[in-house]
Order: structure tokens, then sequence, then C-alpha cells
């Protein structure tokens, strides 16, 4: 766990639901509270459908986790268009949501559990930091 908890105001944060918060709400709870004290944004931006919308707030408000928006994925077909050309895999394009809408919400940091999620925001966003879920920052260590 971070230890720099209380330095990291102002940052715009973005964090995925399972596997990230759901492994971690404590801390996730702590690190949200914490940006939006200080001034800060966190978006909460998930792979579950638009229909677990209702769902997925009662169990983030559960978790106590404070955030601005709540992203949730839509239908493949809707989506496709984002990845640029080069990003040939349909799974990686359908993640793609999480990086498009980063990048909308100019986020300084994102913490995700999924090691392809981290290895598309490395290889195509390496402007925003990406943390992997349980925020120890070492991506190689679980
Ligand atoms: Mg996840």
């Amino acid at each position: 766990m971070r230890d720099d908890i209380t330095t990291i105001g102002g940052e715009r944060v973005g964090l995925d639901i399972d596997g990230t918060i759901s492994a971690y709400p404590e801390y996730y709870s702590s690190l949200s509270r914490t940006v939006k004290s200080n001034g800060g944004r966190v978006v909460v931006i998930s792979s579950r459908r638009e229909d677990s919308r209702g769902v997925t707030k009662a169990q983030l408000d559960e978790w106590s986790i404070a955030y601005d928006s709540l992203y949730l994925f839509l239908p493949y077909d809707e989506v496709e268009h984002l990845a640029p050309a080069g990003v040939t895999d349909w799974y990686e394009r359908y993640l793609w949501q999480k990086i498009d809408y980063a990048s909308s919400e100019n986020l300084t940091s994102f913490h995700d559990d999924e090691p392809k999620v981290i290895s598309l925001f490395q290889m195509y966003r390496p402007e925003i930091r990406i943390i992997q879920a349980g925020g120890c920052g070492e991506l190689d260590e679980q």
C-alpha cells in the first residue's frame, strides 16, 4: 500500500472496479476521499455494462468510494471505431474505452488489475501513470 496517500491532492485519478476497488475497498475509499478533499477528481471506469449502473452505484456507496463520474462499457459495435488501426485484437479494441475515457478526463493516474489494460496504457498513454491495483506501484508485485 502507498504510504504517500496524503500527498496526492489535485490529482485526477481513475479507478477500475473489479479486482481493484472490489479487492481493496478500504484502501480505495481512503484514496478517493483524500484525492477529492484535496481538490482532485475521481472517475470510476469499469468494463461492467451500462445496465448494471444502479447496482454498481449502490456498491460504490457501500464501499464509501467518493467519485465524480462513473463510466460503464458500451457495446463493442458502438466503440470499435475508437481504437487506432494498429490495435487489431478485438478485446483490446473493446478495452480501448478505458483509454478513451481516461484521456477525455485528462487523468494523471489510473488504477487497474488487468495486465492487458496496464500494457495498453503503458504503450499508448505513457503520460498517465498506471498503477497496479492495491496501489503499491510495483507492476511486478501482486
Ligand atoms: Mg479489473
